[in-house]
């Protein structure tokens, strides 16, 4: 059966891997609707490629700029954040692959959920920030969310061999980022192009900061947490620098099931896609000889102190990781822009939730209020020290 998939993010790192990934798997799966947020050009030849029904340009600053390089057309053209909400819940979508960054999915991904459609996640922040909200939406209209994040795609393979209720723990390999072994005092100062500079993973540009400051897996404990239903103290570290087993699930029996493969998001993406099925792909097959050894190391928590406060948050639940992620996402734009320090990141998102008052069992509004109430706070902090 054919399968008709909404990339939301066409233009980004995921985005463009999804199009590689669906182009390879041929006929059965068709692409219907794109949305892009800037990169208008981009977006105008991934639709002249793949002659989707429905185009969404995001920025609506970028419309005519889009209008104008499509030149006269009959596929459907929307714009704003309404754009992104008829591309997630359009009729003729099987399949939604969220890959915009941050928050700003937030909305299309619940409206995916509410529509009943496959969800391959790989925008992460959303589950964070609204898990309890999505996973229970999902529950009711019957839609299936299937990770796309490399540890999450690993650990729900690795969940294929046994039953929820037998699982001891979840391992989450990192792959400790450029700044693995260093000194806080080392990390203090690093530059923007020092904290771009990651070791095994070509990403967009927020996620590698987060890998940096390892905000990324602390992230990734809570979208574990929600994607898994597992108490956060069933969900473990493990820093693996060679980034070949993307994490790993320990059964009640102590056997251990870990995924392997290159580093290369084609495979997660796919396996979505296909899911329950595997097929041939893109991704070049594993050879464990050349890669001769595979190392663990635990994580230094004190010096990665993202990694503390994403256990403390994903404790709390309630407003906590919707404060937790939006000063992160304030905090990084202030740093890629050059106007604070690495080490103010993590800095300024303790700060927040030193100030937030956690609201427990929140709505969409609560969390949206929390989302607001921390970027505001964020550039209050920036606007008192500058
Ligand atoms: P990216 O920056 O390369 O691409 C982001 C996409 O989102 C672009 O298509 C852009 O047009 C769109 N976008 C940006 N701002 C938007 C807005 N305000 N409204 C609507 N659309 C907007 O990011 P990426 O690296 O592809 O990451 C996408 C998501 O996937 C992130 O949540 C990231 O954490 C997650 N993820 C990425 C990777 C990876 O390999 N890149 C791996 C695992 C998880
Ligand atoms: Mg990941």
């Amino acid at each position: 059966m054919t399968k008709r998939i909404a990339i939301l993010g066409s233009t980004g790192s995921i985005g463009k891997n999804a199009l590689r990934v669906i182009e390879a798997l041929g006929a059965d799966y068709k692409v219907t609707a794109l949305t892009a947020h800037n990169n208008v050009e981009l977006l105008a030849e991934q639709v002249r490629k793949f002659k989707p029904k429905i185009a969404a340009v995001t920025n609506p600053e970028k419309l005519d700029t889009f209008k104008k390089l499509l030149g006269k057309t009959e596929i459907e053209i929307h714009s704003g954040n309404k754009g992104l909400l008829a591309a997630a819940s359009d009729k003729d979508v099987d399949v939604v692959i969220a890959a915009i960054v941050g928050a700003a999915g937030l909305e299309a991904i619940l409206a995916a959920a509410k529509a009943g459609k496959i969800l391959a996640i790989a925008n992460k922040e959303p589950l964070v920030i609204a898990g309890a909200l999505l996973t229970k939406t999902a529950k009711e209209t019957g839609a299936k969310i299937l990770p796309v994040d490399s540890e999450h795609s690993a650990v729900f393979q690795a969940m294929q061999s046994g039953n929820a209720k037998e699982v001891n723990r979840i391992i989450l390999t990192a792959s400790g980022g450029p700044f693995r072994g260093a000194t806080k005092e080392q990390i203090q100062n690093a530059t923007i192009e020092q904290a771009l500079a990651h070791p095994t993973w070509n990403m967009g540009k927020k996620i590698t900061i987060d890998s940096a400051t390892m905000m990324n897996k602390a992230l990734e404990i809570i979208e574990a947490k929600w994607l898994f239903d597992v108490p956060v103290e069933k969900i473990e570290v493990l820093v693996h620098p060679e980034s070949i087993i993307h994490s790993m699930v320990e059964f009640v029996d102590g056997s251990v099931i870990a995924q392997m493969s290159g580093p290369d998001m084609c495979l997660p993406i796919q396996y979505a896609l296909t899911f329950p099925h595997r097929v041939k792909g893109i991704t070049k097959h594993l050879r464990l000889e050349e890669i001769g050894k595979l190392t663990f190391e635990r994580p230094d928590m004190e010096v990665f102190k993202a990694l503390k406060i994403g256990y403390e948050v994903a404790r709390t639940g309630g407003t906590a990781a919707a404060v937790f992620n939006a000063a992160n996402e304030a905090a990084v734009k202030e740093f890629l822009e050059g106007k604070i320090k690495f080490v103010n990141i993590v800095e300024l998102i303790e700060r927040c939730l030193d100030r937030h008052d956690v609201k427990t069992n929140a709505t969409l509004e609560d969390l949206i209020l929390a989302d607001k109430w921390a970027r505001n706070e964020v550039k209050g902090c920036l606007s008192k020290t500058t």
